[in-house]
C-alpha cells in the first residue's frame, strides 16, 4: 500500500505560546484531510503544551543529543522529547551541519538514539550550492546518506528522509522538477543497497523554499514522499496550502 503524503513543518527557532493558535489551526484542518499525514517541529520549549494542544497531527523535535543524558548544558536528550510527547525528531538539518559542526557520524549517532528513545527519525541531506555547480551534487548526497542514517534493527520502518538543497533552504529558490527526480531517484537507489527491501517504502522528502505555489509541483514529482517546510510552516493559513495542495494531488 502506498504511504500517505507527509507534512511535516519546521518552525526552527520561532514561536511562543501564541503559536499554539497556528498548531491548533493547523490540526483542525488535518482532521479534515486523512490521507495527508501533518506534523510539526516546534521549538523544545513549546513541545509539551503543542501535543496538549493538539489531536490528529505528529509532533516532533527538531534534534536530539547523541548521549541519553549527562552533563551536557543547554542540550535536550531524545528522551526528553519523547517524554515531552514528540513521535519522532528532525536529525542532520543542514542549518545543524553548518552552524554546530554535526558530521555525518554524529547525525548517524542521533539518528541511532532517537529510534533508541522510542522516536521515528527524519534524517537531512542536501547539497551546497558549490557541490551542485560541480556536478557533485547526487554523489555527494549518496554518501551523507551511507554515513548518516541509522543501522539498527528496523530502522527503515521508523525512518524518512529530508532531502534539502543547501541553496534553497529560505531563499526561494528551488531546483527544477528534473533535478529533484534525479536526486529522489538516486536516495531512492541508495535506501535500497543499504535497508534491502524495507529500503523501498522509506518516505523521501522534498525541503527547501517549498510554498503553496510550487507545492503541487514539486509533490508530484515521482519518488517525492511530502515536504518538509520551513518559513511556510510558521502560519497555519500558508502551510495548510501546503496541506491542501498535497490532499489534491491524493485525488487525482
Ligand atoms: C528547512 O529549513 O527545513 C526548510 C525547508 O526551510 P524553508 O522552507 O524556509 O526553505
Amino acid at each position: 500500500m502506498k504511504s500517505l503524503r507527509y507534512i511535516v513543518g519546521n518552525w526552527k527557532m520561532n514561536g511562543t505560546r501564541a503559536m499554539l493558535n497556528e498548531a491548533r489551526a493547523i490540526d483542525r484542518a488535518a482532521a479534515r484531510l486523512p490521507r495527508v499525514q501533518v506534523a510539526v517541529a516546534p521549538p523544545a520549549t513549546l513541545l509539551f503544551r503543542t501535543r496538549e494542544a493538539v489531536e490528529i497531527i505528529g509532533v516532533g523535535g527538531q534534534d536530539c543529543h547523541v548521549e541519553e543524558s549527562g552533563a551536557y548544558t543547554g542540550d535536550v536528550a531524545a528522551a526528553m522529547l519523547k517524554d515531552a510527547g514528540a513521535d519522532f525528531t528532525i536529525v542532520g538539518h543542514s542549518e545543524r551541519r553548518a552552524m554546530h559542526g554535526e558530521t555525518d557520524e554524529i547525525v548517524k549517532a542521533k539518528a541511532e538514539t532517537a529510534l533508541g528513545a522510542g522516536l521515528s527519525v527524519i534524517v537531512c541531506v542536501g547539497e551546497t550550492e558549490a557541490e551542485r555547480d560541480a556536478g557533485n551534487a547526487e554523489d555527494v548526497v549518496a554518501r551523507q546518506l551511507a554515513n548518516s542514517l541509522p543501522r539498527s534493527e528496523n530502522a527503515a520502518d521508523k525512518l524518512s528522509v529530508a532531502y534539502e538543497p543547501v541553496w534553497a533552504i529560505g531563499t526561494g529558490r528551488v531546483p527544477s522538477t528534473e533535478d529533484v527526480a534525479a536526486m529522489h531517484a538516486r536516495i531512492r537507489a541508495t535506501l535500497v543497497e543499504i535497508y534491502g527491501e524495507a529500503g523501498g517504502t522509506v518516505r523521501i522528502l522534498y525541503g527547501g523554499s517549498v510554498k503553496a505555489e510550487n507545492a503541487t509541483e514539486l509533490l508530484a514529482v515521482e519518488e517525492v514522499g511530502g515536504a518538509l517546510v520551513g518559513g511556510a510552516s510558521l502560519s497555519a493559513e500558508s502551510f495548510l496550502a501546503i496541506v491542501g495542495a498535497a490532499a489534491s494531488l491524493d485525488e487525482s
